[in-house]
């Protein structure tokens, strides 16, 4: 596939928990030469600072607590050529490896839902996007942080087929949890997600669907390249 040199779009991808979003973003970035930006890490990297400094107790998030911590945030993403990918950092330390565990997973959607946290990472990711050349992945990204994004793809894929990888994920990393749990925790974020009062999930009017059930990566490659090919032609 071809990179359109001259004009460099804005990709927004998101959708449900665990359907995939970031290994076919990642993908697609990879292809075109442009920015990878996991937006759900950002999330995770606050939420992981609030569990350290006493903000969230025994699963409860206190509101208050988490807005007060935000000055002191301070999210940066460097490259690592290992992973092909960016790394997350909060305050110059590297967290990449402790933002998807079931306890951040479990408190994310309640952090995620609170007004000026989306205020401040929405901000960021604007700026990350401002040259274009960007494929972002979350919830948000073609309603809220995009709305002009040229391209708006909306990922699905069946809860229990995201939970079995979620699960493979997790167990080829050591954590010792059940399927259960999972399947749990990918249902409630979809519905806390989907029921928030500010920047619900939701399908932007534009967005292609791209049901990922049952299609290997390079089925959804080929599928992408279809509908970039459309957009740049269309441009
Ligand atoms: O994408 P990932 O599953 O890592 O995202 C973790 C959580 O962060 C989501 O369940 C959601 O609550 C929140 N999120 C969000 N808006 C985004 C990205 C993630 O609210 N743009």
């Amino acid at each position: 596939m071809e990179s359109n040199k001259k004009h460099k779009i804005i990709i927004a991808v998101d959708g449900f928990s665990s359907c995939g979003k970031s290994t076919f973003a990642k993908a697609i970035a990879a292809r075109l030469g442009y920015i990878f930006i996991d937006t759900g890490a950002m999330y995770r990297a606050v939420t992981l600072y609030a569990l350290e400094h006493g903000a969230i107790r025994s699963g409860i998030v206190d509101e208050d607590a988490v807005v007060a911590l935000l000055k002191e945030i301070d999210i940066d993403f460097r490259f690592n050529p290992t992973r092909g990918a960016s790394d997350i950092y909060v305050n110059g330390d590297l967290v990449e490896g402790k933002i998807r565990t079931i306890e951040v997973s479990n408190c994310v959607s309640p952090v995620s839902s609170i007004r000026e946290v989306r205020e401040k990472l929405v901000a960021i990711q604007q700026q990350m996007g401002r040259k274009r050349g960007v494929v972002m992945d979350g919830r948000d990204i073609g309603t809220v942080v995009f709305p002009d994004a040229e391209l708006k793809i909306y990922m699905t894929a069946d809860p229990h087929v995201r939970a079995l990888r979620r699960y493979d994920e997790l167990k080829a990393k050591g954590d010792n949890v059940s399927l259960e749990e999972i399947e749990h925790n990918v249902r409630s974020r979809d519905e806390a997600d989907m029921s928030r009062a500010i920047s619900p999930l939701r399908k932007a009017e534009d967005a292609i669907v791209l049901d990922n059930s049952f299609m290997t990566i390079p089925e959804q490659m080929q599928w992408f390249e279809a509908r970039y090919n459309e957009v740049i032609a269309n441009l």
